[in-house]
């Protein structure tokens, strides 16, 4: 589940965040952003300090009618909107609000440790589920979102990664009318993810190959009576992308995407990211994908023969 926080909202308690800020550190990987957040003034016009609710100029008596310290202290290091601590005032909100909610009376929650989601565990006499909630900022109105998701242990709180989710789901709704009504790129996806064993290449690097993939073949290509070719046209165009340690990112600089997905326009400009960019100055990595992709190819010829690994 991915919570958005817009702009909007974040007005009507005071602060407001004006842009996004692009991070220049070119050793992380992927598009990542910081979050500035400002004090808007509240006074009339020509009357500069003038109403006494100002978050502005007026930060003590906001302070003392609400009993509660400066949004901007609670949300943000800095001047930028902070994960953990975005994290931690919706978790206790969350905790506070839960017991006047009438499940209350039959749910037991849990809220479980995480840095940047809100993890909470939901628990009854006859089952239980996990929900984790992912913040996110959208970006100009479009299909494109920052989002809290992290990018590895060292990801930096004021940091939040760009997310393409919702514009990949579109793809994939308009995918899904476009192919014909017994199509099993789905499972073909599924089937490819779940055998995969080793992170030398991720699960995301298969669904980008089946997204380039359905936007160049024909869609009769993908009914289910092709469905032991479909694994090997995507695994040939895997292997193809790891020999040339090249395979573009689908989102990010497509100039044959749909229209209805709507991008942000340096998303539009930009040249489209290398997804495998890390293997260009690495041997020692490329030789490992090369391995995982071999391994790769075995469980799957095993799943399809023997139905397991
Ligand atoms: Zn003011």
């Amino acid at each position: 589940m991915l919570l958005f926080v817009q702009p909007h909202n974040l007005q009507d308690v005071g602060p407001v965040h004006s842009h996004l800020e692009p991070d220049t550190d070119q050793q992380r990987p992927s598009r990542n952003f910081r979050v500035p957040v400002n004090l808007e003034c509240r006074c009339p016009r020509e009357q500069q300090s003038a109403y006494p609710l100002c978050f502005l100029h007026h930060p003590e008596v906001i302070r003392m009618v609400t009993g509660q310290p400066n949004l901007l202290d609670t949300l943000c290091t800095g001047s930028y909107l902070d994960v953990k601590k975005t994290v931690h005032w919706f978790c206790a909100l969350v905790r506070a609000s839960w017991r006047r909610l009438p499940q209350s009376c039959s749910w037991e929650l849990a809220l479980l440790p995480s840095k940047r989601s809100c993890n909470l565990r939901l628990t009854n006499s006859q089952e239980s589920f996990q929900v984790s909630v992912l913040f996110g900022v959208r970006r100009q109105g479009s299909d494109i979102f920052i989002s809290s998701r992290s990018r590895g242990a060292r990801t930096p709180s004021t940091m939040w990664p760009e997310t393409y989710t919702m514009a990949e789901t579109k793809f994939f709704r308009h995918a899904a009318r476009q192919v014909p009504q017994d199509s099993s790129y789905l499972k073909c996806l599924q089937l490819l993810t779940g055998v995969l064993a080793r992170k030398d290449f991720s699960a995301q690097a298969i669904k980008t190959v089946v997204m380039h993939l359905l936007n160049t073949l024909p869609a009769a290509q993908w009914h289910r009576r092709y469905f032991l070719l479909q694994p090997s046209d995507i695994l040939e165009q895997l292997r193809l992308s790891l020999e040339e340690k090249h395979l573009e990112h689908f989102i990010v600089g497509n100039q044959r995407l749909l229209q209805e997905i709507r991008l942000p326009p340096n998303i539009q400009r930009a040249g489209p990211p290398n997804l495998f960019h890390g293997l260009v100055q690495d041997p020692a990595a490329h030789s490992q994908a090369m391995q995982a992709y071999c391994d790769l190819c075995q469980r799957l010829a095993r799943v399809l023969a023997y139905g397991h690994c």
